[in-house]
Parts: C-alpha cells; structure tokens; sequence
C-alpha cells in the first residue's frame, strides 16, 4: 500500500533532522518524507502559547497531504528512531493506527485512560482516508478547544469515551512476532491501538520492535539523543524517568535489573 512520512521539525529538532531522515529514508524504502517546519508552522493563526498547539498544525497539515495526493500518511515525531521498515503496520486492516502510549491505565490523561485501561500516543499514527472524516472532527474539537486543549491525545480520548464506541483486542503477527492490538470501533471506523512492543515508549531493550520512542529530556539532551540513532541499545542510559533527580523522581530503578537479566539470557 502506498504511503508517505510526515514529521514535525521546530526548536531544537533541526538539529535532529538530518539524522532522522537518513534513517528513516534507510529503513523505509522509496517513501516520500513531508518536513512540516516553519514555513508551514507560520501560516497558522492559533495560540502558540498554549499546549500542545503543534498537534493541531500537524494534523491538519496530515489531512491536506491525503487531500492532495490520496495517499495514506503516516505521521512519526522526530524523537521516534525507526529501526525497521514500517509497510507492515500501515497494511493492518485499520482505518486509524496509533501508538501507545506509557502507562496503561494511568497513562495522559488519566481521566480517559483510567475508563480505557489505556491511553494513545499521538507520536506515531497511520491516517488511512476512511479515518478523516473522523479526524475531521476532533480537528475541529482541537481547533475550538471543546476539551480545553490543543492536545490530539487528550482530544481523541476525550471524544472516545463521550461517543459510542466498542474496544476489543486483535492479534497480528508482524515480522514473525505475535502482538496484541487494541481495536475501538467508533463512528463506523477501526481504531487500532498497537501493541506496546510495536512502538517503544522509554525502551529498555531490544525487542525487535519498529520504532524507539525517546525522551530527550530523560536523556540528557539532544547531543545524548543522537547516540541513539548509532549505539546498541543496551549500551547507552537507560531512557526512563527513574532515579532522575532534576526531574523530580526519587524512585529506584526497577530497569537495571530487566536489562542485565536480559544479558544473561542472550549470553
Ligand atoms: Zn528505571
């Protein structure tokens, strides 16, 4: 199925960028990459201030692209290292796929994810054209703050648990690993929450999986961030918030323990 990659650069991305593309043109092959920068980011007229104002021009930006060119788009953040070729994802029979986000039933925000028993992260989605009128909507949502926010996260999982829906889980197996996919069927379209494991949030070892959602803040900045594209894994500091005192958190580390456990298996 045809596609193109669509990503978000501003503020200290542009430093990232080259990197990323090399990847991403690497693992993915013969797709077309929309950098949505400044020359794009300027002609909105919202409140920069505010949260979050970048998803909305993202996701407009996603729905002109399939308008333009009836093409499938796939939007990944720039913080999202893909390790492998992502055709397999996007020929899942949904009509909307996302990642999942960090948390399970705690996760942003929680007033929604404590109803779903899980939250989405808005870092990695496929919009298929099925899904737009849908996406349409929570555009205009985000647009008129109907939730008080900018946040697709926050606006997608608010609109979810305030319409009819119906959530079951399907099963997949891509490149030769079996996954456990959420599916909300919402406004006669398939949601597809993919598996944790697919897209990595705060990754502690490799698992195969597609892509490495990172936290640069949780790695000490963008010159620590880049190693990731270039290092093994499990070389480089762990990516969760653990023990990270300028970031407010005092808990020992439980993913040491997972990552050595881990080398010993392999050994
Ligand atoms: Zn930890």
């Amino acid at each position: 199925m045809n596609y193109c990659i669509s990503t978000l650069c501003f503020d200290h991305f542009v430093y990232i960028k080259n990197h990323w593309i090399n990847r991403v043109s690497k693992k993915c092959k013969n797709v077309k990459i929309y950098i949505i920068d400044n020359k794009y980011i300027n002609n909105y007229n919202i409140d920069f201030n505010e949260y979050a104002w970048y998803d909305y021009i993202r996701l407009d930006t996603n729905i002109n692209i399939i308008n333009l060119n009836n093409i499938n788009v796939v939007y990944i953040d720039m913080d999202i290292i893909i390790e492998k070729d992502i055709k397999d994802i996007i020929n899942l029979p949904y009509d909307f796929i996302i990642s999942k986000e960090i948390g399970e039933n705690k996760s942003f925000p929680q007033e929604c994810s404590s109803i779903l028993g899980f939250g989405i992260c808005s870092g990695f989605y496929v919009i298929k054209k099925e899904s737009i009128d849908f996406l349409k909507k929570i555009l205009n949502n985000m647009k008129n703050k109907t939730y008080n926010s900018y946040s697709d996260q926050v606006n997608i999982m608010n609109y979810i648990i305030n319409n009819k829906y119906n959530i079951s889980k399907e099963t997949c197996i891509l490149d030769g690993i079996k996954y456990t996919n959420n599916i909300i069927e919402i406004d006669n379209i398939k949601i597809c929450v993919l598996d944790f494991d697919i897209i990595t949030r705060d990754p502690i070892i490799n698992k195969n999986q597609y892509g490495n959602h990172i936290n640069i803040k949780n790695v000490g900045g963008i010159n620590s961030f880049i190693r990731y594209f270039y290092e093994p894994l499990e070389s480089l500091p762990l990516t969760c918030r653990c023990n990270k005192h300028h970031l407010g958190d005092y808990n020992e580390c439980i993913h040491i323990n997972m990552r050595n456990k881990n080398n010993l298996i392999n050994k």
